[in-house]
């Protein structure tokens, strides 16, 4: 699908760029452009362009606004020391954000036409990839655009990427999260969209992490919504448990979010020689296992902080700490071992690097 590229009018002029990128925190700053494509029933996917950044036009009545057909995906380009800039395995957003698509009965995009639109605008956006740490993360997603108040499908879609220069998440390191176990609350049960990136996991899962904050933890952990016992995930994140023989344990695929990170860890994990389970684990366990000194590390991941070590967990039933509640050896590795794949400072094994420039 060919794109027309309208470059802005009005950029923002290197000075205001500058002071922008010299403190951009997470998700509040902008570039000067975004992607669009359309789809109805008549034309399929239609109008491709980059233009500038700016509002849609919301009819009341437009679809999404009503019964949250939407979906999205996040992914980074990172700026590598020769000037070049890559992005980490794009292929994978694509393919999520078809199933993503198809789950939530929307059209699915053609994931070249997806891969395309992140091209063209980190492209167009180039000046607005931090150096050193930082990266340019990228927001893809889909709304359901048709006005009507039907219950059903949508019959239009827009799709769009916007972007947002992020500085290092943890400045100085990733500090170790407290994390809240939720009990009044469950994120995802068997047949849901525990699986699918949509908005709608997350406007669910807004109370029990206002219940973790609450409790003084960072985040929220949510376990399975039939036992109420298997650990599941956080509310955007995936998590890992290392143990005393080497070994490592993810929750299985189903009710959980199949996470690009995720995956990368178990692939780099079993690259190492590391025996990785994807098997359920409860919490009766985990607070066993890290009292008996059996669980050694725990940790979060995703694309935002790659993985974020977990010191504390605290629960109705009491608290425990992970490694004293310091960030493990595995945990640190993994992410250094990550983190260098994604800026190019090292070979990529499983070809996961795109070199945009
Ligand atoms: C996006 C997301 C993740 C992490 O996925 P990555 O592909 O690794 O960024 C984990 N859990 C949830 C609920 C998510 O939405």
């Amino acid at each position: 699908m060919k794109f027309e590229i309208h470059p802005t009018a009005s950029p923002t002029s290197d000075k205001d760029r500058t002071a922008k990128l010299a403190d951009p925190g997470f998700g509040r700053v902008f570039t000067d452009h975004m992607a669009i494509v359309r789809y109805n029933q008549a034309k399929g996917w239609h109008d491709a362009r980059v233009e500038s950044r700016a509002n849609f036009p919301l009819d009341p009545a437009l679809a999404v606004l009503h019964y949250a057909q939407e979906i999205f995906e996040g992914l980074k380009a990172y700026k590598r020391d020769d000037g070049g800039v890559n992005l980490f395995r794009p292929d994978a957003n694509a393919r999520r954000f078809r199933s993503s698509a198809d789950r939530m009965a929307m059209a699915q995009l053609p994931e070249a036409v997806f891969i395309e639109a992140v091209e063209q605008l980190v492209r167009i956006d180039r000046a607005w990839i931090p150096g050193g740490e930082g990266s340019l993360y990228l927001r893809p997603f889909m709304i359901a655009s048709e006005v009507f108040l039907g219950v059903k499908p949508s019959a239009e879609y827009i799709f769009a990427v916007i972007a947002s220069p992020v500085g290092s998440y943890f400045k100085g390191g990733p500090a170790p999260v407290s994390i809240w176990v939720s009990e009044n609350y469950t994120r995802a049960a068997v047949g849901g969209t525990g699986a699918v990136k949509c908005g709608g996991n997350y406007a669910a899962s807004l109370r029990a992490q206002a219940e973790a904050i609450e409790h003084g933890c960072d985040q929220v952990v949510f376990l399975d919504a039939v036992e109420r016992r298997y650990v599941e995930e956080l509310g955007g994140m995936n998590i890992f448990f290392v143990f005393e023989d080497g070994s490592l344990s993810t929750p299985p695929l189903g009710t959980i979010l199949p996470g690009i990170t995720r995956d990368s860890i178990i692939q780099l994990a079993k690259d190492a020689g590391k025996q990785v389970r994807e098997e359920a684990y409860t919490i009766e366990q985990w607070r066993a296992d890290a009292a008996s000194g059996k669980l050694k590390e725990a940790f979060a991941c995703g694309t935002a902080a790659v993985i974020s070590p977990i010191g504390k967990v605290r629960s109705g039933s009491g608290d425990f700490l992970i490694n004293g509640g310091a960030a493990g050896p595995v945990a640190m590795g993994l992410r250094k071992q990550l983190v260098d794949i994604q800026y190019g400072r090292t070979n990529d094994p499983h070809d996961w690097i795109v070199k945009v420039f």
